[in-house]
């Protein structure tokens, strides 16, 4: 039997600001002693006020503006009312009816809204030699760094169609708070959690029973041909790419075989297992009404009109896909090689100075020229970066000296190999590859006059691959070259020594 899924995304990421959402304590989710940025507001205690942190509104409302979404001109906080031992309030601070982004479009998927609210504590179980000491029985301990730390949740429409789609949904989303500079993102560190509802209805159309009778009860109530759709589970514990793609795949598959079971999904929250590889279920799913939402009474309504928009607007950077769309047409780039810089705007920028460098000398890179800049950033550079574990922003290799060494190697003056010790040498000395040249005598013997005394001498005592050669194997060839460049300590220039030696062996080309 057919079925069509329907997948919408419920994504809740940690905003990087400097303190929490509603107090003063510090934001730092790499804190790892426990209980260290925590006070009476983020943990709780009765008596005490919350006070909105407006530089996380700021970064609810820039992201709004990237997905083109609606700005309310008012916005509010309710309070999501549920016990657990990680919410000491017994209540979250949240937004319901009047969340701040209403409507925008990521990656073809219409969003439903976008809203703030405030992350929990952390729980640790234990039991054993747990928390270094013996236990006689299963302890809990709650560290409330995590409490209050400001947390944007953003829904999606049901709008998604297979696993694909919603892993490349969450990977561009990951991108778009990176360049926003407002989350850090990583799923694997919980910056970013990612929720999946699924669904399956069989195709409306087809020839099976359960379509047919979909179809007739649509048309009683008088919507022929509406999708309408399956009843949803919603999985969560979701804590990287790979785990989107492998629960939603998982989802699909067990509910089509309770369906074709002759059973019915029941609507519920499950858990993805990442060590068995399946969903669990965990409980049956609450609504809305459970939570018992109210306003928040201790904070007055959000009065947007206050907020310097026109300012937050002008501060958004060039976009994940506007950059995108701009490389690919400026650089004449593959799609494949477009990604590779966009995926990390440090990147990007980089290869656009070193670019640009380019023109200040009055010329164009070729295509040649591009395709080095990018390999030598994207393996030599990057390499060289992870090595040392430096940043971007204090590696020694500038733009314009890393662009006088693509020069050097497209004009032929300097190979590969030398190119790779000279980069070296740039990232511990800050200093130009000419430099380094002119000290370390890297610079690549072209002079086809010292190669041609060389290459004599390796065709007199090589008899063998000569006569080879003559007789046609273009192998023996690059073998004599080879000879020719461990003398030369690979400095020698492939090209001029082909030359030479087709030359000497009277086969001119
Ligand atoms: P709930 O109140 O249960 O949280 P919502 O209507 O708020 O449900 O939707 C939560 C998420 O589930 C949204 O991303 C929405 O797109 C998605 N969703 C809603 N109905 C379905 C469905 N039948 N199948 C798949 N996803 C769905
Ligand atoms: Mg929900």
């Amino acid at each position: 039997m057919l079925y069509i899924p329907t997948i919408g995304l419920e994504v809740h990421a940690e905003l990087k600001t400097r303190t929490k959402m509603f107090c003063d304590s510090l934001n730092d989710s790499l804190e790892r002693r426990p209980n260290v940025n925590i006070c009476p507001i983020c943990t709780g205690h009765p008596g005490t006020l919350p006070v909105v942190n407006r530089s996380a509104v700021e970064s609810i409302i820039r992201v709004g503006m990237a997905v083109g979404g609606d700005l309310p001109m008012v916005s509010k906080f309710d309070r999501k009312n549920y016990f657990y031992p990680d919410i000491p309030k017994a209540y979250q601070i949240s937004q319901y009816d009047l969340p701040l982004v209403f409507g925008g479009v990521l990656n073809g998927v219409r969003l439903t809204r976008v809203h703030l609210e405030e992350d929990t504590a952390r729980l640790q179980h234990a039991d054993g030699d747990g928390f270094g000491a013996k236990l006689e029985r299963r302890v809990s301990l709650v560290d409330f760094n995590r409490a209050g730390v400001p947390l944007m949740e953003l829904v999606t429409e049901p709008d998604i169609k297979n696993a694909d789609e919603a892993v490349a949904f969450a990977k561009e989303l990951q991108l778009l708070l990176r360049y926003l500079g407002v989350s850090d993102a990583d799923m694997e560190k919980g910056q970013m959690r990612v929720e999946a509802n699924v669904s399956i209805r069989p195709e409306v159309g087809s020839k099976n029973e359960d379509s047919k009778l979909l179809e007739k009860s649509f048309a009683a109530i008088g919507l022929e041909g509406k999708p309408v759709l399956g009843t949803k589970v919603e999985v969560k514990n979701i804590n990287s790419f790979k785990a989107v793609y492998g629960a939603i795949q998982y989802e699909l598959k067990r509910q089509a075989e309770v369906l074709e079971g002759g059973g019915k999904v029941i609507q519920e929250t499950r858990g993805w297992d990442d060590v068995n590889q399946v969903t669990v279920g965990q409980r049956i799913k609450e609504s809305a009404h459970d939570y018992r939402y109210f306003p928040e009474p201790d904070l007055p309504p959000l009065d947007l009109s206050r907020l310097d928009l026109k300012a937050l607007k002008i501060s958004l950077p060039e976009l994940p896909w506007e950059k995108r769309a701009r490389f690919l047409k400026e650089f004449g780039l593959s799609a494949t090689e477009t990604e590779s810089l966009i995926q990390d705007r440090r990147a990007a920028q980089f290869f656009e100075e070193a670019f640009s460098e380019f023109k200040l000398e009055h010329r164009t890179p070729g295509s040649r020229e591009i395709k080095l800049l990018i390999n030598y950033l994207n393996t030599d550079l990057r390499g060289l970066l992870t090595e040392k574990a430096s940043s971007w922003d204090d590696s020694k290799i500038s733009p314009e000296h890393f662009a006088d060494l693509i020069v050097l190697i497209s004009e032929n003056k300097i190979t590969s190999r030398s190119a790779k010790d000279i980069l070296r040498r740039m990232s511990e000395s800050g200093l130009d590859p000419y430099a380094i040249l002119q000290t370390e005598g890297l610079e690549q013997v072209s002079d086809a006059e010292v190669l041609r005394g060389m290459a004599m001498g390796i065709v007199a005592a090589h008899p063998q691959p000569v006569a080879d050669f003559k007789k046609g194997k273009e192998n023996a060839l690059q073998f004599l070259v080879g000879k020719a460049m461990a003398e030369l300590k690979g400095k020698g220039n492939p090209a001029v020594l082909q030359k030479v030696f087709r030359e000497l062996l009277g086969q001119e080309k």
